[in-house]
């Protein structure tokens, strides 16, 4: 079979003897190519606000500029470096996912009192773009599983509708029962998702437009987040999307895990 790889070590079998022992190290092979794709890209994307903040306090060194220039410099290192600490703190939150290994079915998330806190939040990182932040959240639903994995989940989401939906649009945020599960859905009236591109957002560190999503400070990571807390909980991510309109990205929390009344 032409896609397989394999390893072949000669070893001593007895006097005079020896033996081929082949593996088959397919499969390890593809997760250490995953690895170190995975590293060079970590690379790539780490270096490019170290170099700007290089660039910029070596000017700085070099030369006296008058102090209307210092503040644009101050400025733009202050910009790299919150998106570097952002990239960091996406990395571990997604690597401290992917290691978890199931959830413990035993802790009740109260997803409304959650919820409040993401709407708070919410309001605070629209600021000045002002959209119309609406949450529907039903405030007996709770669910077993894990705090962390799903506020990370339902905030990359939010916080996603806030920075590509244009400023004064509608975000709704959504928290009831679907039949016998829980559904969680966010819909914005943003500049939506091309299908072409519907299959990979979840990918590690794919973006649409990669040039866009460096301005709104955007890592390709928060998906990848939200796909893995889903898939701890049973669940997938969905999303619906009409380029120039909007869209809905969605969960449903699966009926053994919603906490009966
Ligand atoms: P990023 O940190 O770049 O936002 P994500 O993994 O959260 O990374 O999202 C991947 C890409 O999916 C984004 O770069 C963006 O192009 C697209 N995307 C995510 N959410 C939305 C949305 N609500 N509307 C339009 N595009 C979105």
């Amino acid at each position: 079979n032409d896609d397989k790889i394999l390893e072949a070590r000669v070893m001593p079998y007895a006097e005079d003897q020896f033996m081929l022992v082949v593996r088959d190290v397919t499969h390890i092979k593809s997760i250490e190519n995953m690895r170190k794709n995975f590293v060079a890209n970590v690379s790539h994307e780490l270096r490019t606000p170290l170099t700007v903040l290089k660039g910029y306090l070596e000017m700085l060194e070099d030369e006296l500029p008058p102090p209307a220039r210092w503040k644009k410099m101050q400025q733009v290192m202050l910009e790299q470096t919150m998106r570097m600490d952002s990239l960091v703190d996406q990395l571990l939150t997604l690597s401290r996912i992917e290691v978890a290994t199931d959830i413990d079915r035993n802790r009740i998330v109260d997803v409304p009192r959650m919820l409040l806190m993401l709407q708070h939040e919410a309001k605070a990182l629209s600021g000045s773009l002002r959209h119309e932040i609406v949450f529907q959240v039903d405030p007996e639903l709770k669910i077993y599983g894990d705090e962390d994995q799903l506020r990370s989940a339902m905030t990359n989401l939010v916080n996603n509708a806030i920075k590509y939906t244009p400023a004064g649009r509608k975000i709704t945020v959504d928290w009831r029962r679907d039949g016998s599960q829980a559904r969680f859905a966010v819909t914005d009236e943003g500049e939506g998702i091309a299908l072409e591109h519907l299959g990979r957002l979840t990918d590690r560190f794919y973006r649409v437009d990669k040039a866009r999503s460096r301005q709104t400070g955007g890592s390709g990571l928060g998906l990848a987040i939200v796909k893995h807390a889903l898939s701890h909980h049973d669940s997938m991510l969905n999303v619906d999307s009409t380029p120039g309109k909007g869209s809905t990205f969605s969960f449903r929390i699966p009926e053994i895990l919603v906490v009966k009344n």
